[in-house]
């Protein structure tokens, strides 16, 4: 039993002269090691609003929000709340562009109300030109527009949207007349995509 008691008594004496093991935080910043994964950040500019990061993430942290605003618009609201979030940089390592998110190394991160704590990022959707449900983000489909270069004129929607992009098509606004095979070159979600298709394909169904 005598041994521990003299062990405590040489670290005690060790420290007097080293000075203690512990950090003096808040006083002074904590050394931080170079792998902290400290708090989530969004980066507008990197970020295209896929939503793949809300998929893996664990915990649950992440809400994607699409809303319909003033004049019809359509936007798209990731909100990460960091107060649920275990640190754990699944976000970071499946985020579509790999510079949408990423973990800071800000680790002090009390505060008194939970809304407070949150980090978003707000990106434009596009919608369906026949029924006006969102598809995408506008971000995302110029993603994939840049990333397929030529196959990209494989999805008449995707270079669509990015020859709109590019000031070479503008939306031509709809009658009320039924859908017709001029509808294809629309941008279309996948239900209106496949209807205007069939339609082209096989006719009025009877
Ligand atoms: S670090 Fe992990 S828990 Fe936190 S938001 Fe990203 S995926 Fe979710
Ligand atoms: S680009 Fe990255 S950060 Fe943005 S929504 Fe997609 S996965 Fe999340």
């Amino acid at each position: 039993m005598k041994w521990p008691k003299l062990r405590e008594l040489r670290e005690a004496a060790t420290s007097v002269v080293r000075g203690p093991y512990t950090a003096s935080f808040p006083a002074e910043p904590t050394p931080l090691p170079q792998q902290i994964r400290g708090r989530p950040t969004y980066h507008a500019e990197g970020c295209i609003g896929c939503g793949a990061c809300a998929e893996v993430c664990p915990a649950g942290a992440i809400e994607v929000r699409d809303e319909r605003g003033g004049e019809g618009r359509l936007t798209r609201r990731l909100t990460l709340h960091y107060d649920v979030c275990v640190f754990c940089g699944e976000c970071a390592r499946s985020c579509a562009t790999q510079s949408g998110v990423t973990l800071s190394n800000e680790y002090e991160l009390s505060g008194f109300s939970r809304a407070e704590m949150v980090e978003t990022v707000e990106k434009e959707l596009v919608a369906c030109e026949l029924c006006g449900e969102p598809i995408a983000t506008l971000d995302h489909l110029l993603w994939i527009y840049r990333r397929l270069g030529a196959l990209a004129y494989a999805n008449v929607t995707v270079y669509l949207a990015g020859q709109q992009a590019l000031g070479l098509r503008a939306t031509v606004p709809r009658d009320e007349r039924k859908i017709d095979r001029t509808d294809l070159q629309r941008i279309l979600c996948p239900a209106c995509r496949r209807s205007v298709t069939l339609l082209d394909q096989w006719g009025p169904l009877a």
